[in-house]
């Protein structure tokens, strides 16, 4: 009963709302990634995306300017991961914060020489545990290659649903936890060992950061260059597929 009523909530504050699909498919245009979803999967995708925008609020950083194509783009972004899992894996937070470009958080920070500083390096995404996730527009739009801000900081939103950003996110049943530690521990530890060695590396270098990091990364990576990722890590690959309910193959 509430948990219909709440639902019906939800689609009049979505009609309300009044995002129709053409401005959607206007804005997310030039993501190839969306292309990839097509009939059903794609009308799910928008959807999802109208209600995600219900749910969070997507505001401007003081002075930055942000348009509805860019709350559009932003949402479908944060959506894809999610779409095979349900919203409700978002659910415990509210606010994206959008800088126009690269920002300073205003808070201490210490160095790897241990010197303290008062605020930090410039970042160019964000999440907070329980908090907001802050994005810098210009990362967002650059998205490509094999990296997608949005994507990265939404994979530690999700891993932190379980004992924070360790690169352990809350697995589904059937799911080895064990499996997935060795498999992304033996890809960490090649990593390593490519990048001393000046060799290709199948993701960027800053997954070496942490393990909450190296699965941000390699999410980023599952989504925006799947067959990349696939011919180098295809035991990865498959458990990233399986985490977020996609295809074993790209
Ligand atoms: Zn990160």
């Amino acid at each position: 009963m509430l948990q219909a009523f709440r639902e019906w909530r939800e689609r009049r504050r979505v009609e309300r709302m009044g995002y129709t699909r053409q401005e959607w498919e206007a804005a997310i245009g030039h993501w190839p990634v969306a292309a990839r979803y097509q009939g059903a999967e794609r009308q799910a995708l928008f959807e999802m995306t109208r209600r995600f925008l219900v749910r969070k609020s997507v505001a401007p950083a003081e002075g930055a300017t942000l348009t509805d194509a860019m709350c559009l783009t932003i949402a479908t972004m944060a959506c894809v991961p999610i779409l095979h899992l349900g919203l409700d894996w978002y659910d415990g937070w509210y606010t994206v914060i959008v800088y126009d470009d690269a920002f300073v958080p205003n808070r201490a920070y210490m160095d790897e020489a241990g010197v303290v500083h008062e605020r930090g390096p410039a970042l160019l995404g964000e999440a907070w545990h329980q908090g907001p996730v802050i994005l810098s527009w210009q990362a967002v739009r650059s998205a490509g290659g094999a990296s997608n801000v949005v994507i990265h900081e939404m994979a530690h939103k999700l891993d932190m649903r379980h004992q924070g950003a360790n690169g352990a996110p809350p697995l589904h049943a059937g799911m080895s936890a064990a499996r997935w530690h060795d498999t992304f521990s033996r890809c960490w530890e090649a990593l390593q060992e490519d990048y001393r060695h000046h060799r290709h590396m199948p993701v960027d270098a800053y997954a070496l950061t942490g393990p909450g990091e190296f699965f941000a990364v390699c999410s980023e990576a599952f989504f925006e260059a799947p067959a990349a990722l696939y011919r180098d890590w295809p035991d990865l690959y498959r458990l990233l597929a399986q985490f977020y309910r996609q295809g074993e193959q790209p």
